[in-house]
């Protein structure tokens, strides 16, 4: 009986995990990836899953990056791939993680894919800045995400565009401490603009990834002063009314498409960046369990 509970539990949450991830393989994420090239999108693919220390988990993630960048010219996908430095071995050491990323770089420059680099939590800011440095001396396209909402972060900006970096800009999903980190969404917004406008000022073919309009209209602002390569960037499920907008009106966008077994955890970050979200899982638990 609670086994017969547990799976009726399950198969609910994914129902509702479904809007922000593509399904639980590889080829639900190749398939919804097409979908968002065809609606006028480039897709950014992860593999959900992050602090990874077993060798065999390493190893096999490392596997499946191989592939789909593989999969990824085969289906024609226009777009590239996004993976977390622990998934690739950065737990375990930078020398590991910078040898995994090279051969899923290597494999992605042949399908002409961009790779971004993920960022984590602030205990790995520092390795994953040094890992990006690594191999973007040989790889050009590859991207590092930056959050806001840490107070190194203009530092890090300022110092990763003097190598030419690509940056994506993100608020931060990672619960910080208020002594490295901005604690009010206030603190976080205004930071996130001072950055965008460094961006705009001194960078070129980076990222806007947000869902917030304040953030996406001083960006739309900025670039009508200054020529810039730059692309919006959302989740799967975000922001879907606004996405064919921002297309229409000439920007490009990508959205990044988390596919995998492991759905609860990313799933639970989604609903609490959203008060609303957490009312809509309430509503239809009580709606799924009238029928
Ligand atoms: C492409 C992409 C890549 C990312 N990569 C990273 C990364 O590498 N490291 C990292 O720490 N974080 C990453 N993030 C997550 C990011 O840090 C934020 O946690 C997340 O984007 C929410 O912040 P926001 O900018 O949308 O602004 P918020 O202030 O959270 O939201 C602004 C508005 O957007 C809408 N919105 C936001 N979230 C939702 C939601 N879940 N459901 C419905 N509406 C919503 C609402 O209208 C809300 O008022 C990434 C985000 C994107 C879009």
């Amino acid at each position: 009986m609670e086994s017969h509970e547990s799976t009726l539990l399950e198969k609910f949450l994914f129902r509702i995990a479904k809007q922000w991830i593509a399904g639980n393989t590889m080829e639900d994420a190749l398939q919804y990836a097409q979908d968002a090239n065809k609606k006028g999108m480039d897709a950014i693919i992860n593999k959900l899953g992050e602090r990874m220390t077993s060798k065999d988990q390493i190893e096999d993630t490392v596997s499946e990056y191989l592939k789909l960048v593989s999969s990824l010219r085969k289906f024609r996908i226009s777009g590239g791939i996004s993976v977390k430095p622990t998934q690739v071995g950065l737990g375990k050491s930078v020398k590991d993680c910078i040898e995994n990323l090279e051969k899923i770089i290597e494999k992605a420059m042949v399908s002409q894919s961009f790779v971004w680099i993920d960022m984590e939590s602030s205990e790995y800011t520092d390795d994953t800045i040094k890992v990006y440095l690594g191999l973007f001396e040989k790889y050009e396209r590859l991207g590092i995400a930056l959050q806001a909402n840490l107070k190194r972060t203009e530092r890090d900006l300022k110092a990763l565009l003097e190598h030419g970096a690509k940056i994506r800009l993100v608020k931060g999903a990672y619960r910080e401490s208020k002594n490295n980190a901005y604690k009010t969404r206030h603190e976080v917004d205004e930071n996130y603009k001072k950055l965008t406008k460094i961006l705009f000022l001194d960078g070129n073919e980076f990222a806007i990834a947000t869902h917030d309009s304040a953030m996406i209209d001083f960006a739309t602002s900025l670039a009508k002063r200054y020529q810039r390569k730059f692309e919006f960037q959302m989740l799967k499920g975000i922001r879907d009314e606004l996405k064919p907008l921002l297309i229409k009106d000439g920007f490009t966008i990508s959205e990044y498409i988390p596919y995998g077994t492991n759905w609860l955890p990313y799933s639970i970050r989604r609903l609490k960046e959203r008060k609303r979200n957490i009312l809509l899982l309430g509503s239809s638990f009580l709606h799924s369990h009238r029928v």
